[in-house]
């Protein structure tokens, strides 16, 4: 922790009141909270150093403590981000930081009691082009800690009752003392035996070795809805880890990517396509069959079309995830001028020239004379 200043990241000068603390880290919570701020790694960051910011000053015994010695003995269960599955996960959760800043109506901290929710998971799947357009029922696998089953996440050897914690007696709290230079410094805390429940288990689930939650490889049926992109992050509201004690289970965050198609680009909620076009197509006009995402339409391309002259279905592009509706196709024309001719080709392209005052396979004189005319030289 050398080197991490409370103060600074909550912007706060040291004598802050209590009261100033809260509301800095109110302000700074709402800023960077990760539901503002999806796919955003750094505000997710920027928030965990928030919380473990305010964890400090808003504890009179932590902010002596690191007044003292600029740094506090004890991080708060789970803030480091390390969830046991180096998956990813928050390692703790947003929720219940905003239940124990604004209240859940019940007077209730969860922190009094160490049940917490379980941390989030994260997965990646990708989608074809097709898939991420149309939508897509998927299966997604993960691997969660889960409830176990053989107690019901309580922990306890099924029939096994459960008798006062030996520890702190029953309150689920112990005081520790820190002697340090200053004098001794005397903090309630969590009764780590019991995690603040007050009880522990006689015997323990030989399933879960007492811990009421178990590794396990889950596989759920996901809807993703039309329209969703590289980058595209959707949640799955409690199919995250358990949570501990009874707490909610965390989320499940599934960041999609969307592979090529072979002729279609997609930007945004267009749909980009090349259409290649030869000369005399492009100098008399033609009408053309392109392919869209729902089958193909008829294209009036008129006689001298240029080379770059851009058509637009309108609505035939991808539905958008939020609003409705649907973007473009966007068709590109590009005239090809071909690289070989056959002597049938040569002749006809020779009377065209000739027709058309043309010269060709010999120098052309009229240049000069040409370009004076379309720049009005006098
Ligand atoms: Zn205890
Ligand atoms: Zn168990």
């Amino acid at each position: 922790m050398a080197g991490f200043d409370p103060y600074s990241t909550l912007g706060v000068g040291k004598e802050a009141t209590p009261d100033e603390v809260k509301k800095a880290y109110r302000n700074l919570a709402r800023k960077y909270h990760p539901d503002h701020n999806p796919n955003d790694n750094s505000a997710e960051e920027k928030f965990k150093e928030v919380k473990k910011a305010y964890d400090i000053l808003s504890d009179p015994g932590k902010r002596q403590q690191y007044d003292s010695f600029g740094f506090t003995g004890d991080e708060q269960p789970g803030a480091g981000g390390f969830n046991g599955f180096g998956d990813g996960g928050y390692g703790f959760n947003f929720g219940d930081i905003f239940e124990t800043m604004f209240g859940d109506g019940f007077g209730r901290s969860s922190s009094q009691t160490r049940s917490r929710q379980g941390a989030d998971v994260s997965v990646n799947i990708s989608l074809t082009f097709e898939e991420a357009i149309f939508g897509a029922e998927k299966e997604v696998a993960a691997r969660v800690m889960a409830t176990c089953e053989e107690c019901q996440g309580t922990g306890a050897k099924n029939g096994t009752e459960r008798r006062q914690c030996s520890q702190c007696q029953g309150s689920g709290r112990i005081q520790t003392v820190q002697n340090t230079i200053l004098g001794r410094i005397v903090q309630p805390r969590v009764c780590p035996k019991c995690n603040g429940t007050g009880t522990e288990i006689l015997q323990s689930c030989a399933n879960c070795r007492g811990q009421g939650r178990v590794e396990a490889n889950t596989r759920k049926k996901i809807n993703i809805p039309p329209g969703v992109d590289t980058g595209t992050r959707l949640r799955v509201s409690g199919a995250g880890h358990a949570g501990s004690n009874g707490a909610p289970p965390g989320d499940l965050y599934i960041h999609i990517a969307v592979g090529k198609h072979e002729y279609f680009e997609r930007k945004g909620q267009h749909i980009h396509l090349k259409v290649p076009i030869g000369l005399a197509q492009a100098a008399m006009g033609v009408e053309l069959d392109i392919p869209t995402i729902d089958g193909t339409k008829r294209l009036q391309v008129p006689g001298g079309t240029e080379s770059g002259t851009i058509f637009r279905f309108n609505g035939k592009g991808v539905p958008n995830l939020n609003r409705g509706g649907r973007g473009d196709q966007i068709i590109t024309v590009e005239i090809e001028v071909p690289k070989r001719l056959t002597p049938e080709q040569k002749d006809a392209l020779r009377k065209y020239a000739k027709a058309s005052g043309e010269t060709v396979e010999n120098i052309d004189n009229s240049l000069a004379a040409r370009l004076k005319r379309v720049f009005g030289g006098r």
